[in-house]
């Protein structure tokens, strides 16, 4: 209590200004606590910050969960967000051939944005930075975390001395290498898996093309409301258009296959056997260019349990699920994390300013961070899992002709449910509630997982399942309708003849 009878705040410490970190900073801020921003890199809008993020300038998808997420906790910062994201409504598959297929995502036109993953960090950053009781420490890693004492080890990079941090609240937003989990490990007893696929990624940048007219703008090279993607069935090139009309392209393929690229002439002579119609856009050395300087790098999945430690600690975002890019979830999921989080420390009573005695722990803020632990861990393995899954899907399944059947069959299904929702009607009821749960009628999991945010991910799984079975059924219903009436024609046939 301070010395006018008001109550202080509670000091929250995030540990991570990434997307994810900048959230959840703003969602304990507009609570009430006073929050304290610490991330080991230099701030990512100083000019030099943003020379070195031209060099690995992954740009992102970004669908309605992460939309929700950041709508439930500042509605006016999502609009604003809104109108810097180019809207992509399906995936354009290119053939080895050159020629392209556009596979829209959604009956409704619904679909997915991209933003440039510098873009999208600064700009959630802006916003924390504009709510009151928000501080960031740039240059500040942490090092080690006294859980119990409620104490952190922080080494102030530019000063080169550590300092000592207390903190009420420890969120770790930290990302995939996190050290607030490797910290949290050793004062719980977390289950812990990481598995690392055999494919890296290397990204490639296609130029803007020349304007239309002297003088003009310039344009795309590709359609800019498309996902584009080039699936060769053990490796995949995909490109997301950006605000400067470039396109950052991503190879996707076996560390073995990459190995093989050892000269420009493996290179290029891959590149044209494969991506025909994509070297001359990138441009051949502009492409060597790339594929010497930006680094291979490798992908792996996370899952962990719990996120919590008492009513002190709690990882969020890829410091607690890191995923496999494939269905374009990880951030979406992580933002998702935040909203989810908000709902159960609101709905749990939790009081910013509620001062503890030493040693005791603050039952509410412990049994919303234990219910968030228990009701997330599903949901958060099944987006794992449903990444780890698409990505047989993008890069050899919409090729096959099995594919496109049952596709065509499951938006044959859907186009029966007569109820049409959309991610806009589900936005306001996810203010105060996790999920709803309860989708009705046919529902195809792309649909589910990235224009449904009131549906978890476990529950799009599941229900996914169910859904294929009755797909698998029916399609050997109807090849087992279709070879017994070819039988029936030709013996008919044989009658006829015989008679005739
Ligand atoms: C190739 C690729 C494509 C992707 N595409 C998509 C997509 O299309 N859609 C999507 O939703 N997701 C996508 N993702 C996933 C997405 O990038 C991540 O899920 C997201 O960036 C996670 O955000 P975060 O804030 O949890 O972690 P991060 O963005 O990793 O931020 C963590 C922050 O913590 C800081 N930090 C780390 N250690 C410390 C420390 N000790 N002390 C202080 N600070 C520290 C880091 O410097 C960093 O700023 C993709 C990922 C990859 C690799």
């Amino acid at each position: 209590m301070s010395s006018s009878g008001c109550k202080l705040p509670r000091k929250a410490v995030v540990v991570g200004a990434g997307p994810v970190g900048c959230l959840a900073a703003m969602s304990l801020a507009r609570m009430g606590w006073s929050v304290d921003i610490y991330e080991g890199r230099p701030d990512m809008r100083l000019p030099s910050s943003k020379a070195a993020a031209q060099q690995r300038s992954i740009n992102l998808a970004i669908s309605a969960r992460g939309l929700a997420a950041i709508q439930a906790i500042d509605p006016a910062a999502a609009d604003r967000f809104l109108s810097t994201v180019i809207p992509m409504r399906g995936r354009m598959i290119h053939d080895a051939q050159g020629h392209q297929q556009s596979q829209p995502y959604d009956r409704d036109g619904q679909g997915i944005n991209s933003i440039g993953r510098a873009y999208l960090n600064e700009d959630l950053l802006g916003e924390a930075l504009a709510v009151p009781g928000i501080r960031v420490f740039f240059q500040h890693k942490v090092v080690t975390v006294d859980f119990d004492r409620k104490t952190m080890n922080v080494r102030d990079v530019e000063g080169g001395k550590d300092v000592n941090v207390s903190f009420d609240f420890c969120v770790g937003a930290d990302g995939s290498y996190s050290i607030i989990r490797r910290q949290l490990m050793r004062v719980v007893r977390m289950d812990y898996q990481q598995e690392y696929i055999p494919h890296d990624y290397l990204e490639l940048k296609m130029p803007a093309g020349p304007p239309t007219e002297p003088g003009g703008d310039p344009t795309f090279l590709l359609d800019p409301n498309h996902l584009h993607i080039w699936p060769r069935h053990t490796f995949m090139l995909i490109a997301l258009p950006n605000k400067d009309k470039t396109f950052t392209c991503t190879v996707f393929a076996p560390t073995a296959e990459f190995d093989r690229l050892n000269s420009d002439e493996a290179i290029l002579r891959w590149f044209q056997a494969n991506f025909p119609d994509a070297l001359p856009l990138i441009g051949q050395e502009a492409l060597l260019a790339d594929f010497h300087r930006n680094p291979r790098s490798a992908l792996m999945s996370i899952k962990a349990k719990p996120y919590h430690y008492k009513d002190r600690a709690v990882i969020l975002g890829d410091s607690a699920h890191a995923m496999v890019p494939f269905y374009g979830q990880g951030l979406n999921c992580g933002l998702e994390d935040v909203r989810v989080l908000d709902i159960l420390l609101r709905d749990a009573g939790v009081d910013p300013t509620a001062q503890t005695p030493d040693g005791q722990e603050d039952p509410q803020l412990a049994h919303a961070l234990s219910t968030y632990s228990a009701t997330r861990h599903e949901d958060l393995v099944a987006a794992c899992e449903l990444a780890m899954d698409n990505y047989v899907e993008m890069r050899h399944s919409v090729t096959t002709l099995g594919y496109r059947f049952r596709k065509a069959l499951d938006n044959l299904l859907y186009s029966l449910n007569r109820k049409h929702v959309t991610a806009k009607d589900v936005t306001a009821p996810l203010l105060d509630k996790p999920f709803i749960n309860s989708p009705s009628g046919w529902l195809p999991l792309y649909t589910m997982v990235t224009f449904r945010p009131d549906i978890s991910y476990s529950t799009a799984r599941r229900r996914f399942l169910r859904q294929s079975q009755i797909l698998e059924t029916t399609a050997w219903l109807s090849a087992g309708v279709a070879v017994g009436m070819g039988i029936a024609g030709v013996t008919l046939l044989r009658r006829l003849y015989a008679r005739a």
